[in-house]
């Protein structure tokens, strides 16, 4: 339920939103003005001005109908002044990571999005609850479980909404899959292959360190094989096995790993490997039931996602992910001013469980129990 705070200061904004309807129709024209007649636009302000935001989540939020960028946070003055020409942002809608928390003051801003490196995402989600603003964070929501319990404690206190940027939730080829094997439609799952892993570049990145990344590629992408499992099983996980592959590059891994396998048990006794790796060009989803299987190929990067099932192609429209998953989450936030519930802080913490539960698994060599 939203808290008094979460409602009031939604509507506060919804009241601003509706008083401004007297701008001039000349000014409606232009998507990133806040009014559509009578319904708010939430205002977006993107913190972190790198290649995800850039190039997905600016282009989704000049897609969606219901939300629009409103400012940014960046601490290169350069992307600020290019940003703010390109989507027509004011000046006092611009920060910095230094006086970010002025935020606060900012009722054009409604949801701060954090996409920074996954280290920072603690402090800037502690930051922007502190402000009193909504929050969604990137994936991983943080480097560690205690981080991931602090920010959904903070935010909780705060009365603001926090979700994680799962953006496959919304995608629909991912929804029937999630359909398909948790209504058991071809019979119960009994085994689910996940591989994620792309060859990555420049050796100087922040996903190789682990300080900022937390980890590797498990952090980076093998998560979305461990949503994967949960979203197909519909189920948690009860232990996990796993190992690091060899390092056949010294150079450039030398704080996270190069790449990693683990297996899983659910409690309906189906059985998950999952391959994740910053070496092998690898993207698939194979799920084996009682009637049948589904393979999506590629199965989490932005698509368009490919998928059959031992009945033929599987054929789902191909859309921008990040426009659907802002467009739903903004839909259910105007709706009900809460964010959904299946990408949520506490979904992005049961994923933070696991994945140190992997990590735990390789160092150790023991099964890792995660119940
Ligand atoms: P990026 O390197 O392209 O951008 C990172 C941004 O953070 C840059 O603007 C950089 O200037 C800024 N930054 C601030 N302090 C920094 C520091 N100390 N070191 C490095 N950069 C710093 O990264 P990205 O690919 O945009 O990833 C950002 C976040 O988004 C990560 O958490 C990542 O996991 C997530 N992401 C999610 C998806 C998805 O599909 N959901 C896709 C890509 C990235």
């Amino acid at each position: 339920m939203p808290t008094n705070h979460s409602r009031r200061s939604f509507l506060q904004t919804l009241s601003l939103g509706v008083g401004s309807t007297l701008v001039t129709s000349s000014i409606l024209a232009n998507k990133n003005l806040p009014l559509v007649k009578n319904q708010k636009k939430l205002g977006i302000a993107l913190v972190g001005l790198g290649s995800y935001a850039k190039n997905q989540l600016a282009v989704a939020l000049t897609q969606a109908d219901n939300c629009y960028l409103a400012g940014i946070v960046t601490g290169t003055s350069s992307k600020a002044e290019e940003w703010a020409k390109k989507y027509n942002i004011p000046q006092k809608n611009i920060y910095n990571y230094q006086n970010f928390d002025q935020i606060a003051n900012n009722k054009d801003i409604d949801i701060v999005y954090i996409v920074l490196p996954n280290s920072m995402h603690h402090e800037f989600v502690l930051r922007a609850a502190k402000a009193g603003k909504h929050v969604m964070c990137e994936k991983p929501m943080s480097v560690s479980v205690k981080q991931a319990e602090e920010m959904i404690k903070a935010c909780k206190e705060a009365g603001v909404q926090l979700g994680i940027g799962y953006r496959l939730h919304f995608e629909p080829f991912t929804k029937e899959v999630m359909r398909l094997s948790q209504q058991k439609v071809l019979g119960d799952v009994h085994f689910v292959q996940t591989n994620f892993g792309f060859n990555i570049g420049d050796p100087a990145q922040w996903r190789l360190k682990k300080e900022l990344a937390g980890g590797g590629p498990l952090m980076d992408v093998g998560i979305y094989c461990v949503q994967a499992s949960r979203y197909v099983t519909g189920e948690e996980p009860l232990w996990v096995t796993a190992q690091f592959g060899p390092v056949t590059d010294k150079e450039r891994f030398t704080t996270v790993e190069e790449s990693i396998s683990w297996q899983m048990q659910f409690p309906g006794n189906a059985m998950v490997n999952g391959f994740s790796s910053y070496k092998s060009n690898i993207e698939q989803l194979y799920v084996s039931a009682n009637n049948g299987w589904i393979q999506l190929s590629p199965a989490y990067s932005y698509g368009p996602l490919k998928g059959r099932t031992n009945q033929g192609e599987m054929n789902q429209p191909v859309v921008h992910h990040q426009t659907v998953m802002l467009q739903a989450i903004c839909k259910e936030f105007i709706e009900t001013n809460t964010f959904p519930s299946h990408t949520s802080g506490e979904e992005g913490l049961r994923d933070m469980r696991i994945l140190m539960g992997i990590y735990e698994a390789a160092r150790t060599g023991k099964k890792i129990n995660l119940v």
